[in-house]
């Protein structure tokens, strides 16, 4: 207790020098945990805009919080002096705007402002989060302003990262109409432009154009891959506007380019809870979603002694048929000690109650199933209601879930709210099970700060009707996994069919194989 105070102390201490004013905006965003425990004369006004900025310190009750970098802090700070003075409209935004429109009197390389325009791709939320905030980071990185291009699918989830000031690409933005377009990417690419000009091998570099694209997504081709090369990104630092365009988080990989290695490292010198900051800087759930996840919070799973979020993302039903998912939910749960393992029933009949005196002692688990499918609550709500425990009823389970959509409606307004709903719901379990390649586990791991357990979901065209083995493994980073590295030999200058070599922090994924993920100087061990 006397630890604690003093720690609470200590940590308000720091946050004063940080933050001579509390109720600045990033003081409330990372340090309304602690802010939340000042008398209510000292604490911040509500945002009324973005009611989960301040709010959602009291619902993410673990500790203690993750205190990002004062560098972290210095760097978020200039960022925002930077993006407001370069915000749409401005007098710097539309002078650079005139370079694409023609009517500019000065060149490229003088601007004052310069931006990434982040333009979506057509998957699912957890893979935009991914991509937005590794394109945030490359902002920051690089002394840019990050601009999103969304359309009415993205409208109303999240609330504008700062107060006053709007990360949202204007309507009417030059070839935003153009920006999902082949003929777009294949005019404006910086892969096209090395394609054309030999990798940049001759002498004379071609001239800066006002803008180029950054094609970034998974289907991404080798020139473009160039991106990661170090060399390139002298060049690309003198291109005002630059889109771009990716579902993947590519942070591990920025860490692994000399470039910016040695920033990086200053910045996060956890390696293992970098999206934590970004994904708790960028993405406040806008008011209409807070009311979703607060509504079912509250109601169904506050008052339980322990809160088990079951992510199960089932990419093929024909592959992995849902009856043997299940199964292997059930086998996860039980043999890694997640919920209670319950009696074998010998025939079709349910399992006799016992006598036992003390009722009290009774541990409480509320179960979050997170899934598009609704059969596996009525499953795990069906085993825990008719089969008793083996160790005789310490623990009661109660099974939820928020939504069950069926299918996937990444173009949906209300689909991608109740999406952001169950992550966030995941992200405020105690315990976790993600689903292997899932991005919306991710996500909700990485938010939340669980190292969730990784369901090994099985696939018949690999191992026939038998479950795989190994139900699940323990992740051992809550990071999110980069799913496409460009396999580059950084000492040949060259693009390769085989593995980039990597060691701490920057390791392969427990999930997939090829795949990237920071880790805190660990090698980690495969799911198999
Ligand atoms: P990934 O495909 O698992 O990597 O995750 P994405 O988030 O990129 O895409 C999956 C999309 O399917 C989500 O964004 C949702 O639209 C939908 N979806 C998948 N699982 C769930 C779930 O558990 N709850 C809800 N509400 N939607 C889901």
């Amino acid at each position: 207790m006397a630890i604690a105070a003093f720690s609470a102390i200590s940590i308000l201490l720091i946050t004063s020098i940080i933050f001579p004013n509390p109720f600045s905006d990033l003081a409330q965003q990372f340090f309304s945990p602690i802010l939340k425990n000042s008398p209510p004369e000292q604490q911040p006004p509500q945002d009324q805009s973005c009611i989960s900025r301040t709010q959602k310190a009291s619902y993410q009750k673990k500790s203690p919080s993750p205190v990002p970098s004062p560098y972290l802090l210095s760097k978020l700070r200039d960022y925002k002096r930077r993006h407001k003075n370069c915000e749409p409209f401005s007098e710097p935004f539309n002078t650079t705007l005139k370079l694409l429109t023609g009517n500019s009197t000065t060149n490229s390389t003088e601007s004052d402002c310069r931006y990434v325009v982040f333009t979506l791709h057509v998957n699912g939320l957890g893979n935009r989060m991914l991509g937005i905030s590794s394109a945030f980071l490359y902002a920051l990185l690089t002394d840019r302003v990050l601009l999103v291009d969304f359309g009415p699918d993205m409208a109303d989830i999240f609330c504008e990262p700062l107060q006053n000031s709007t990360w949202l690409l204007p309507d009417g933005f030059p070839f935003r109409n153009q920006f999902y377009s082949p003929q777009f990417r294949e005019a404006h690419s910086f892969g096209t432009l090395l394609r054309d000009n030999n990798n940049f091998t001759q002498s004379v570099l071609p001239l800066p154009p006002p803008i180029l694209h950054l094609f970034l997504s998974y289907e991404y081709g080798d020139y473009d891959k160039l991106f990661y090369r170090d060399e390139n990104q002298e060049f690309l630092q003198s291109i005002p506007w630059l889109t771009l365009r990716s579902d993947q988080y590519f942070v591990p990989y920025l860490f692994l380019m000399p470039r910016f290695r040695a920033e990086l490292e200053r910045l996060f010198p956890d390696k293992e809870t970098v999206f934590h900051h970004l994904g708790n800087y960028l993405f406040n759930p806008s008011n209409q979603a807070w009311g979703l996840i607060t509504r079912f919070y509250d109601a169904y799973l506050a008052r339980a002694d322990e809160r088990i979020g079951l992510q199960v993302r089932v990419f093929n039903t024909k592959a992995s048929p849902i009856p043997l998912v299940a199964k292997q939910l059930l086998k996860c749960t039980q043999s890694e000690g997640i919920l209670p393992q319950l009696q074998v029933s010998t025939n079709s009949s349910f399992s006799s109650v016992k006598v036992t005196n003390n009722t009290s002692s009774t541990k409480t688990k509320a179960v979050l199933i997170g899934s598009l499918y609704r059969e596996f609550y009525e499953e795990m709500k069906y085993e825990y209601w008719t089969r008793a425990s083996v160790d005789g009823g310490g623990e009661s389970v109660g099974v939820h879930q928020a939504s069950h959509e069926e299918s996937q409606n990444s173009e949906s307004n209300s689909h991608n709210m109740k999406a952001l709903a169950d992550i966030y719901l995941l992200s405020l379990c105690d315990v976790l099970v993600t689903s292997r390649w899932s991005t919306f586990g991710y996500v909700a791991q990485a938010i939340g700060r669980v190292k969730p357990w990784i369901l090994n979901v099985p696939n018949t065209n690999y191992s026939g009707d038998r479950l795989p083995e190994r139900a699940c493994r323990r992740a051992v980073s809550m990071e999110p996994c980069f799913h496409y590295p460009p396999s580059y030999d950084m000492k040949k200058k060259v693009v390769v069919d085989g593995e980039v070599g990597t060691g701490p922090p920057v390791v392969h994924c427990e999930d997939v194989s090829w795949g990237l993920k920071l880790v805190n100087g660990r090698q980690i061990e495969r799911l198999g």
